[in-house]
């Protein structure tokens, strides 16, 4: 047995990092176990709203920034029809690698044991984790961040798991797929699309221009259960390049992504405590998390280490709850059910009606807008902006939001 820490943190992604980094910062012992080094590039690109990392002043953190940032609501037929959006909000990539640096930086050198955990067991007063070498290591606490797929984590079951789904390219193309300099979140143009496409379940492009004649083109379906397949969207992506007489010249990089949306929320009394997409944080109306960690982990490290540093006798599992409770409080609970009953809603919209949802959802102020994406309204602010959006709809996106469907077209 490794000598006993007061946290383990397990995983060396985003949510990982950014719980050890704060942790560390609060003059505890951890110790970090992942199946990959921490060093080793993540695999996915983040994007983030820029004004979610200056109001954490990081925003030196992006490689990419947009000030020109739009999507497209409308049917497309026409010029009438693209029905441009524009944000007036700027969006932007991290680089991934500098991100990873700052966050390890924050870990004053910390070393992450690279292992697989197997098992783990709850004592009174620590946690043993197993590793498949057979090493094993305990802790007061042990906080799970090894992502959604996580088998340790309890939770209700949920027969209906809706996940993100997105097939993405880096590349040259023969010409512009978007706009020099331009970021679009969301292009939900279906005038490419064919009569049994229409029918499917929607999905819209997510794109921008890299600079040195590169793009990213992202055809991403929002949430579906089950989700859309990558080949479907990989055939939805070409057909919308080629109808506007563009082909892929070079790939550079490839995305598959795929993660749940409406993961429900972990039992909050277990004596392991989670963080990241293994607590069930992604956002469920946007998939965003990044954001949502940066702004959870401080608080949360600092309750763990208030808790652990006042009574050498709290038990494991009265520490796991006051984490749980900090992190998942009341105030943020009652937020994430409004998400879910909105999200839940959106999975039954197809596409005319999803259009108009959004291009109604953009019409909000931009703090509103901006604050529902990012999760960080009040509860009271939040259920009146849900008001107000029900309030400007059309009539066949109020039926939908009420649950009613109107026979199409
Ligand atoms: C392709 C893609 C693009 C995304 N884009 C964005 C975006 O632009 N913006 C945004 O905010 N969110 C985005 N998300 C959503 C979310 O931010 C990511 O899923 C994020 O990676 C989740 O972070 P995490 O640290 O919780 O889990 P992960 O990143 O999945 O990391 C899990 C870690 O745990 C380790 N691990 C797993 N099992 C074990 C085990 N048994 N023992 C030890 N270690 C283990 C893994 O090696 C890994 O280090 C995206 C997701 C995907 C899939």
């Amino acid at each position: 047995m490794i000598n006993s820490a007061d946290v383990l943190v397990m995983g060396a992604g985003p949510a990982a990092l950014c719980i050890t980094a704060e942790l560390v910062q609060q003059g505890l012992n951890v110790q970090a176990i992942a199946s990959k080094s921490p060093l080793e590039p993540w695999p996915n690109t983040y994007g983030i709203w820029a004004s979610e990392l200056e109001s954490l002043n990081m925003q030196e953190l992006l490689k990419y920034r947009w000030k020109d940032t739009v999507s497209f609501f409308g049917d497309g037929l026409n010029k009438k029809g693209n029905n441009c959006t524009n944000h007036y909000l700027d969006y932007g990539l991290f680089n991934s690698i500098n991100f990873q640096e700052a966050l390890l930086e924050r870990c004053n050198g910390l070393a992450w044991q690279v292992e697989t955990v197997k098992n783990i067991e709850f004592g009174e007063k620590e946690t043993v984790v197993m590793c498949t070498s057979g090493k094993k290591y305990s802790a007061r606490l042990v906080i799970d961040a090894s992502g959604h797929k996580t088998p340790f984590i309890r939770r209700p079951k949920h027969d209906q798991i809706a996940k993100q789904a997105a097939y993405g390219v880096v590349g040259k193309f023969t010409s512009a797929p978007v706009e020099k300099n331009r970021f679009v979140l969301m292009d939900f143009r279906p005038d490419h699309l064919n009569a049994k496409q229409l029918s499917e379940p929607p999905s819209f492009l997510y794109a921008m221009d890299l600079g040195d004649g590169s793009y990213f083109v992202e055809e991403t379906s929002l949430a579906c259960a089950p989700p859309v397949s990558f080949e479907s969207l990989k055939a939805r992506l070409n057909s919308r390049l080629s109808s506007k007489g563009i082909q892929i010249e070079e790939i550079i990089h490839e995305e598959h992504c795929l993660f749940p949306m409406n993961l429900p929320l972990p039992y909050r009394d277990q004596p392991l405590l989670a963080f990241g997409g293994s607590a069930s944080m992604v956002h469920p109306a946007s998939g965003y998390l990044v954001g949502s960690l940066l702004r959870r982990a401080p608080s949360l490290a600092k309750e763990i280490a208030k808790v652990i540093k006042k009574d050498q006798r709290i038990s494991t599992s009265q520490i796991a709850r006051k984490g749980w409770k900090t992190l998942w409080n009341t105030e943020l609970v009652q937020r994430h059910r409004l998400y879910q009953f909105g999200l839940q809603r959106l999975l039954s919209f197809d596409e005319s009606l999803l259009r108009s949802f959004f291009d109604t959802f953009f019409k909000l102020p931009k703090e509103d807008w901006y604050g529902y994406l990012t999760n960080t309204l009040p509860l009271p602010r939040l259920f009146i902006v849900m008001l107000k959006l029900f309030s400007i709809a059309p009539l066949k996106v109020r039926l939908g939001m009420i649950g009613f469907r109107l026979k199409n077209k």
